[in-house]
């Protein structure tokens, strides 16, 4: 390490508090710390020269890739001419405008209004105050209880993270909140019965659903969340059917849906949105991430119509809705997503992230489907998820203590390649920009290969594991 490098690190453990990080051991300087100092294309670049290939676009949201003047300037641009302004009883900007209608008119049909905030959480804190708020002018008061799914990933503020369904985001926070109930998750891997269909799968999940809502008392439920593809819980695309089972059940008990689309929004699965992949018909979305490829912090709230009405309602009865961030349709927040958008089209990307995506499944699944360390491949997209598994046949878990999904992300590390360990179960995950070439692709299954099959050794010789 240069003595520069050593230098900032040094100041970095003095004084930064990082997100998800073993606070002590890194304040203390017993892990490792990195300074990214630039970044092109797929690749960023660390202070002490090394390259890596970046396969999870920072945390899958960097979707036109590192570098892009073009967005700088944008930025710049909309910066000298106005950098900010509130959107406050109604005052606007013409880059938020642009987008907005934008938006609106990409997303699926229904759809009326965009709320704008800064992250993914903060949007989702939104919608819960939205669908309280409709149910008071509904005159429902007691219908607000929020269904959210085990594994599923929605943020880690008081509410996002109450809707998320990840145990190291509860425990020790004292979360979930008592109106946020967590249903099972569709992991087609862990149905309960070998003999199952996918198809019956998403039943079974349907009906769990349908008896935690008659469980709960059906005039308390408000609404249900959930990512089209479940991602941070580990990345697993719905099985067959799974949207279609789960909102007939939300249309007989007058529940509203919403799509958290803040990893699949805007071309990674290669469409545009993953509710219109699995034709989910939300009542309301989320968007973040994709929507600026992270050149700028944005996310968004899309009211639909029947939601819509009903705000408008409450306004007419209590005044000026009470819900405000200072940065509410920030200007160069919306020139960087307008900016976004524009490379998104004009370059294919969301058509390269179907074709090239394929490519990415058909190069994973036969490289890796037959690997002892593998239990499962799966993906949609331009993602992807090797799920590891001490017992192929019978979908057993590694001891969690031996970390091999952490193991195999430190390996292909090695490799000079970011593949996420993501934080459940011993499982690899895969989101690269969609720019990502077929070329690209091959070089990224052949570093993760080697990867896997250095810690399948060191497992097999250390006696851990008996292949
Ligand atoms: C990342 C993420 C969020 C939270 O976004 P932040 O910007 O980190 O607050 C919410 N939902 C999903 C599906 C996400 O992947």
């Amino acid at each position: 390490m240069t003595i520069d490098t050593r230098k900032l690190l040094e100041i970095d453990r003095n004084t930064v508090f990082h997100a998800s990080t073993h606070l002590k051991q890194y304040a203390h300087g017993e892990m490792g710390g990195r300074i990214i100092t630039s970044a092109q294309g797929i690749r960023i670049q660390d202070s002490e020269g090394i390259e890596l290939v970046d396969a999870f676009a920072g945390l899958y949201c960097v979707n036109i890739g590192y570098g892009r003047t073009e967005m700088a300037e944008a930025i710049y641009e909309q910066a000298k001419k106005l950098a900010y302004y509130h959107t406050y009883v109604g005052h606007t900007n013409e880059a938020l405008i642009e987008l907005s209608d934008r938006i609106i008119k990409m997303a699926p049909a229904g759809m009326s209004k965009v709320y704008y905030g800064m992250s993914g959480s903060d949007a989702n804190e939104t919608q819960l105050k939205l669908v309280w708020y409709y149910n008071n002018v509904l005159g429902r008061p007691e219908k607000k209880k929020i269904i959210s799914r085990d594994r599923g990933y929605h943020g880690s503020s008081i509410a996002s993270g109450s809707m998320t369904g990840l145990p190291l985001f509860h425990a020790h926070f004292d979360l979930p909140l008592d109106r946020i109930k967590h249903t099972l998750a569709p992991v087609y891997y862990r149905r309960p019965d070998d003999n199952m269909s996918e198809v019956e799968f998403s039943r079974y999940c349907a009906a769990k659903l349908e008896d935690m809502i008659l469980a709960e008392g059906t005039d308390t439920v408000a609404a249900m969340i959930g990512e089209p593809v479940l991602g941070t819980g580990g990345i697993v695309p719905p099985p067959q059917g799974y949207w279609t089972e789960i909102r007939k059940v939300l249309d007989k008990y007058d529940i509203l849906l919403i799509a958290d689309e803040v990893v699949c929004g805007f071309g990674r699965l290669g469409s545009d949105f993953g509710s219109i992949h699995y034709d989910m018909k939300p009542d309301l979305m989320t968007i973040a991430k994709g929507l600026t490829s992270a050149y700028q912090p944005l996310s968004g709230v899309i009211v639909g119509d029947r939601v819509w009405k009903v705000l408008e309602q409450g306004t007419d009865e209590w005044g000026a809705i009470g819900h405000g961030y200072t940065y509410s349709g920030h200007p160069m927040g919306a020139a960087a997503a307008l900016c976004n958008l524009d490379i998104i089209a004009r370059e294919n990307l969301t058509a390269n992230a179907r074709d090239t995506g394929a490519y990415l499944q058909q190069r994973m699944q036969e490289t890796f489907a037959e690997h002892p360390l593998v239990g499962e491949t799966r993906g949609v997209g331009l993602l992807h998820a090797l799920e590891f598994s001490s017992n192929k046949g019978k979908r057993e878990h590694f001891d969690p203590a031996l970390k091999v999904g952490p193991q195999i992300a430190a390996a292909c590390l090695e490799q000079g390649l970011i593949a996420r360990a993501m934080p459940h179960g011993d499982i690899l995950g895969f989101a690269p920009p969609l720019v990502v070439t077929r070329n690209d692709i091959d070089d990224i299954v052949e570093r993760t290969a080697k990867a896997v099959n250095r810690v399948t050794d060191k497992l097999i010789s250390s006696g851990d594991w008996k292949g």
